[in-house]
């Protein structure tokens, strides 16, 4: 039995349609006209039979949940680092709110939700221990610079899997590289050169921005970095009191906006909310991200990486990957190590190179008589 686009050829000669075929034909009934289908995707990089049963982006999400890149989001810092409460944002825990808000919007528009999940899931995948502190301090370090969306490329398509990489499509892959607003940029009307491709990689941009404007001033607030009273009282006014009535406005507000420019095919919002919220963002940059009491441990997670940087290319050996250090070089093998530690394990990482350890005798463990 051979596969032949998405259909079973047996020996015999005979075509049988498989399930992914009978969901790869529901998309294009049910999904509209400017959703991304997955039988048009434009492919992985390295060909492979398709899936009996899932079609191409649903692969690739699950392919995306399984990595260990995905699991170490789970002690990544979001905001705070390594925070005791329980209830604050972890990188992980912020994917998948975004993939939440994402889906919410893809589902209305009739976009694929497989797409856009996928990408959702995908798009942190390369953040540096220590959040932003982090990928500054790497960006300082590394020849060249570095930041997290070009990882979480590397990471997909190179990294993953003993360096097989996932394999994943080309839209999955171009909405990954292209989720990235930095302080300044807009999470949509940009550029064409710097728009995802697909609709759906354009949601998730979005969706990134409307998930950490929100919970990231939930968390300073429980942190107690702000106070419900110093949070803008006009722009709460235009979105909304609380976290969920201003994740309703602007997920309600890009249905509606794009909805109504059709047959379009651009993610809109109203000037009014997306202004109202790059305030919200500027407000949180200065109050939160840049606050020196927020922010104040992080000149010390900045000396960790840029210990960890050094240490490791005097001893590589055996933490680094020797392939990497003999064809792209040891800054790149130092680079992919630091960026992918959790908080916790580059902390551990730097104790066990720097920090003497209690002496234990060589006698304890005998009984004292
Ligand atoms: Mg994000």
């Amino acid at each position: 039995m051979v596969v032949i686009n998405s259909i079973f050829v047996l020996s015999c000669g005979i075509s049988i349609v498989t399930i992914r075929t009978e969901l790869e034909a529901l998309e294009v009934e049910q999904l509209a006209e400017y959703a991304a289908k997955s039988c048009d995707s434009r492919g992985r990089l390295r060909a492979e039979s398709p899936d009996v049963i899932r079609p191409s982006f649903h692969r690739d999400r699950d392919r995306i949940v399984h990595s260990k890149a995905f699991r170490r989001l789970k002690h990544k810092t979001q905001v705070f680092f390594s925070p005791s409460g329980d209830h604050y944002r972890t990188r992980l825990t912020h994917t998948l709110e975004v993939s939440q808000v994402a889906r919410t919007i893809a589902k209305v528009l009739r976009l694929n939700e497989d797409l856009t999940e996928a990408i959702a899931l995908g798009h942190d995948l390369g953040h540096t221990p220590f959040g932003h502190a982090g990928e500054k301090e790497l960006n300082k370090l590394m020849p060249g610079g570095f930041n997290h969306y070009e990882q979480s490329l590397r990471i997909v398509e190179v990294l993953e899997q003993d360096r097989k990489g996932l394999n994943l499509t080309w839209e999955v892959r171009d909405g990954i590289a292209k989720h990235s607003k930095g302080k300044d940029g807009a999470p949509l009307g940009i550029e064409l050169s710097r728009r995802a491709s697909t609709l759906e990689g354009q949601v998730a941009r979005v969706a990134d921005m409307i998930a950490y404007v929100n919970h990231d001033i939930d968390d300073a607030v429980r942190a107690g970095v702000i106070g419900v009273s110093d949070l803008p009282v006009r722009l709460l006014e235009e979105l909304g009191q609380s976290s969920s009535e201003r994740i309703g406005t602007m997920v309600s507000d890009v249905v509606n906006e794009t909805l109504a420019s059709l047959p379009d095919v651009e993610l809109r919002m109203s000037n009014g909310t997306l202004n109202a919220l790059l305030k919200l963002r500027s407000f949180l940059f200065e109050a939160v991200y840049e606050n020196t009491t927020a922010t104040a441990e992080f000149q010390k997670a900045s000396d960790i990486l840029g210990g960890l940087w050094d240490r490791l290319h005097e001893r590589p050996e055996p933490f680094l990957d020797k392939r990497t250090i003999e064809f792209e070089g040891m800054d790149t093998a130092v680079c992919d190590f630091v960026a992918g530690m959790t908080d916790r394990y580059a902390v551990e990482t730097y104790e066990r190179f720097f920090i003497p350890r209690p002496w234990v005798s060589l006698e304890a463990g005998k009984a004292e008589v």
